[in-house]
């Protein structure tokens, strides 16, 4: 990044979670290049990676304290980590569930109750939500969870306004990373074909709004969640209607 263009997150100290790959090692490395702090975390060992299990209590309070001691506050945190399970609504167990929302609601609520004190005016969190918080998308333990998720967003967005907070969701559609690449071949062609740019997006396509959301370019955003889906959950689900008639030629 030349001189010409400012880093926007100067001085700043922030929080990734899920950060070993996928769209949580791209934001880690957007951040440092805009000039933030990072601190990446994953469960898995990743180079540059601190280990912390979003889940667990214990390594959360053991990242604060150390977070406090070196820095004394923290300006940013991206809730990224995320897990999924396909299983149908016939198939999925309740322990499925446990699991899933453990990783994908109950980690951010942690992250966001121990890191949110350390806090001043104008720090930012960012939530990855998912296409699947908007729709009746087919995994049900992981739509739930990211439903959830909206929810715990919003009740942060409303809780920590006055102390001048900002909590904001970011909702990937069909992103091209090991997550997906463990779905069949035929959950990213039908994405494809719901999706009115026609094409899946990439790591690179999500990073720049979550650098956006932490920075005080975003200073009057909070509350408010933002699809970075090429289009598939704008139209409702009526695509698919529009190509029939198209290619039909009807009316
Ligand atoms: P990914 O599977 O490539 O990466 C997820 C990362 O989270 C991994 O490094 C994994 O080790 C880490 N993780 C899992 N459990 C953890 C835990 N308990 N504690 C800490 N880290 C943990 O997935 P991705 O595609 O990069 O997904 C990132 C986020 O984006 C997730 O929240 C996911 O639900 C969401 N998302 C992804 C897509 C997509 O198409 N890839 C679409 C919508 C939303």
């Amino acid at each position: 990044m030349s001189d010409l263009h400012p880093k926007r997150l100067l001085g700043k100290v922030v929080v990734v979670t899920g950060a070993a790959r996928g769209q949580g090692a791209a934001e880690a490395e957007a951040l440092v290049r805009e000039g933030a702090r990072v601190i990446a975390t994953d469960v898995e060992p990743a180079d540059g990676c601190r280990r912390l299990d979003v889940t667990s209590d214990q390594d959360w309070t053991d990242l604060a304290a150390e977070l406090k001691a070196a820095y004394g506050q923290v300006h940013g945190l991206v809730n990224n980590a995320g897990i999924t399970w396909r299983a149908r609504l016939g198939d999925v167990r309740p322990e499925d569930l446990d699991r899933v929302h453990a990783v994908n609601v109950t980690g951010p609520l942690l992250g966001i109750q121990h890191l949110a004190p350390l806090m001043p005016p104008g720090s930012s969190i960012v939530n990855i939500g998912s296409s699947a918080a908007l729709t009746a998308h087919y995994p049900v333990a992981y739509t739930t969870s990211k439903w959830a998720l909206r929810g715990l967003s919003k009740t942060a967005a409303l809780e920590l306004g006055p102390r001048g907070i900002r909590v904001n969701t970011v909702h990937p559609g069909y992103i091209d990373t090991e997550m997906t690449a463990s779905a069949a071949p035929a959950f990213r062609e039908a994405n494809i074909r719901e999706t009115p740019l026609g094409r899946t997006g990439t790591v690179d396509e999500i990073t720049p709004l979550v650098v956006f959301l932490l920075s005080d370019d975003s200073s009057f955003i909070t509350g408010a969640e933002i699809p970075v889906d090429g289009g598939l959950t704008a139209h409702g689900g009526v695509k698919s209607l529009s190509d029939a008639l198209m290619t039909g030629g009807g009316r």
